[in-house]
């Protein structure tokens, strides 16, 4: 039996067939450019539009508005299949389709979701999130970029850090629409935070700076935000003033889902390649695969890669695009899998030697990408906070 095809990650043949679907688009595809964007820094837009034809670019959205209708278990598959050849490119396509479209989707009203979502989901259209500033990360609620209401429009005013997908070229050209969470307010001395869908031709908001020399997930752009007194309608407040945390929080779970297949996707494709080498490679008069030690990366590797995939999958299938529902557990998945696939892609570069530090068998990107995901979306200490709080929270 193949290891990657077990019923228990494709529970329908719809699921079957989009792994399929999205192996084919992905070797056939992005696996042939990833090393040179990577190397170069850039995003890959004409590739990142053809998502849109397979329908993966809006999968979690309804069909009314040009997505797929489609489970998180979906999500799960095509961000492990994608991430297993060029997880740069799959972090620009999670910002897109996760972080933008699904919650425009889920908390955007039916005129936001007419006028964005068939552009968003078909490609024509790029999205991104902005909750990160430049001093505010996992104390998220501390955050200082304000909206303040005047009339029927508002006033957005400061700066977010570390956007996917804010640049979409060295030329510092905007995404088409940002989803953006500030302060309206403060109840209870604590921040009450709105969001809103900014367009990029809104007065007031441009890139600050694109963000140069990253570690990995270099095939995705990320850059600062700037909000100058920048004057939105009041018709681009997603839900109501001051109700944005539950959105942020819903929305955080299938983020911290799909990072976590990510993550995946990097730890099977270095088994993939470390076993291979370890067959081939030869020394001492026998194959690395003999010696006891290259055994246990590889057994250890295995055995840990399906440990979190099963985890992964389980969290996927509870989980509801529209009401989440997996607090604890999406953090779980995320504090799991992202260490996992960090230390896969490690012992996949010890196995292969001088080999694996250049960038011909692929480990070496890997490596780079994984460590974002201890960081991003949430760091695996932030991760160790909220698992520990929600516990106590059940006694
Ligand atoms: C490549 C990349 C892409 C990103 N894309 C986006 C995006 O699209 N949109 C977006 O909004 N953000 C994005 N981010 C931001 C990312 O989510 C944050 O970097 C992350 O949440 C951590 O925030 P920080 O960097 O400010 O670190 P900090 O919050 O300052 O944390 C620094 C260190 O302190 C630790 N720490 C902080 N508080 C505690 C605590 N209470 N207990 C224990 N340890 C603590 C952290 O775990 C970490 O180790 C991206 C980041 C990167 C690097």
């Amino acid at each position: 039996m193949n290891w990657q095809e077990l019923d228990l990650f494709n529970p329908t043949d719809e699921h079957l067939m989009l792994r399929q679907t999205v192996k084919e688009f992905t070797q056939q595809e992005v696996e042939p450019q990833a090393e040179k964007f990577d190397r170069d820094e850039k995003f890959n837009l004409p590739l990142f539009r053809k998502l849109g034809e397979l329908g993966l670019l809006g999968i979690t959205v309804g069909e009314d508005y040009g997505g797929s209708n489609m489970d998180p278990i979906a999500a799960v598959i095509a961000h492990e299949e994608l991430s297993a050849a060029d997880p740069g490119f799959c972090l620009a396509y999670l910002a897109h389709s996760m972080l933008c479209v699904n919650n425009l989707s889920v908390n955007g009203n039916e005129e936001q979701k007419q006028k964005y979502l068939p552009g968003l989901c078909s490609g024509e259209l790029v999205g991104c999130m902005a909750m990160s500033e430049p001093h505010v990360g996992t104390d998220v609620l501390g955050m200082k970029t304000t909206a303040q209401k005047k009339g029927d429009h508002y006033v957005l005013n400061g700066r977010k850090m570390w956007i996917t997908n804010g640049s979409l070229d060295e030329d510092k050209t905007p995404a088409d629409c940002v989803l953006v969470y500030s302060v309206t307010g403060e109840a209870n001395g604590r921040a009450q935070i709105s969001t809103f869908f900014v367009d990029k031709n809104c007065d007031g908001y441009s890139v600050g700076q694109k963000i140069y020399g990253k570690t990995g997930m270099r095939a995705s752009n990320t850059a600062e935000l700037v909000f100058d007194n920048c004057k939105v309608s009041s018709q681009a407040l997603i839900g109501k003033e001051g109700d944005s945390l539950i959105h942020m929080m819903r929305n955080l779970e299938l983020e911290r889902l799909t990072l976590a297949a990510m993550s995946l996707g990097i730890a099977r494709r270095s088994i993939e390649i470390m076993n291979r080498y370890a067959s081939e490679r030869e020394a001492f008069g026998r194959p690395l695969s003999y010696f006891g030690q290259i055994q246990k990366y590889i057994g250890d590797s295995y055995a840990e890669y399906m440990a979190a995939k099963t985890y992964v999958y389980d969290v996927a299938r509870k989980m509801k695009v529209h009401s989440g529902g997996q607090r604890l557990d999406s953090d779980g998945v995320k504090l799991v899998a992202s260490t996992m696939g960090k230390n896969v892609a490690d012992r996949a570069m010890q196995v292969l030697g001088g080999y694996g530090y250049v960038s011909e068998y692929i480990v070496e990107r890997l490596w780079r990408d994984a460590k974002l995901l201890e960081i991003g979306g949430g760091t695996i200490e932030a991760h160790q906070k909220n698992i520990t709080k929600d516990l106590a929270g059940q006694l």
